[in-house]
């Protein structure tokens, strides 16, 4: 393993191209934005891939040294092959990281991850919405506080159909009365899983310090763990230990 943690950035980055709302907030696009705050940090090295690239930006070589990907999509989700999103399933299986951000939650991706319709409630009225802390010992909770309170948002409630978490790291609250299960992580084969609500391309969000701070401590959380045991079938023909009758 690399003694930085190589991020690869994903965005489908169409906004950025044609909604005058978002390129104003993101003119360097909001895989621009991310890598840029994660380049701050001395153990983090994040480089950026968009839709548009030649292979989406995910080539072998490019998947084979990442450690982590962070993954925002929303209109073009039936755009990414098939074949990619295989590969990038398969590197989290071995253990590729991988945060799947706001809209990601109806990626390709992150619907073969949790197996469901990963389907939700949404408003968009530019409501507050407030992230509540409920793992206090998580490193993806770390230096948060008690909360994060986003003053404009994009509303996302239950039911979120996804897979029971395996541990719960934040529920928001809206002012419109919904919540929601917005700090989730999983664990698939040798692979880490976050899913993170915030992330609206038309409000501030990833400019944010307190959003800034849970992305990184998510990549951190995600990396790859050597442990040694890869996620394979094995005949074991021989066994360990004398078997006796
Ligand atoms: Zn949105």
């Amino acid at each position: 393993m690399a003694d930085v943690i190589r991020v690869t950035v994903w965005n489908e980055g169409r906004h950025e191209q044609h909604m005058e709302a978002c390129k104003q907030i993101y003119p360097e696009g909001m895989h621009g934005t991310i890598a840029g705050f994660l380049n701050a940090e001395p153990d983090i090295e994040a480089r950026t891939a968009t839709l548009d690239e030649p292979d989406h930006g995910l080539s072998d070589d490019v998947l084979d040294s990442t450690d982590v990907m962070t993954w925002w999509g929303h209109a073009a989700h039936h755009e990414v092959r098939d074949d990619i999103v295989e590969k990038v399933h398969q590197r989290v299986l071995n253990g590729m990281g991988i945060i799947c951000l706001h809209s990601a939650h109806f990626s390709k991706i992150f619907r073969r991850l949790m197996g469901t319709t990963c389907g939700l409630k949404w408003r968009e009225v530019a409501e507050k919405e407030r992230l509540w802390v409920v793992a206090p010992g998580h490193p993806v909770a770390r230096g948060v506080g008690e909360y994060v309170e986003l003053p404009h948002t994009e509303m996302y409630g239950e039911l979120f159909d996804v897979p029971q978490p395996d541990e719960l790291v934040f529920i928001s609250w809206f002012q419109g009365g919904e919540v929601f299960r917005s700090g989730c992580c999983y664990y698939r084969g040798a692979g880490k899983v976050f899913y993170f609500r915030p992330g609206h391309e038309t409000f501030p969000i990833f400019k944010d310090p307190a959003i800034q701070r849970v992305i990184t401590n998510a990549v951190r959380w995600a990396a790859p763990v050597e442990t040694g045991v890869k996620p394979v079938v094995v005949h074991v023909q021989e066994p360990m230990e004398e078997i006796a009758d």
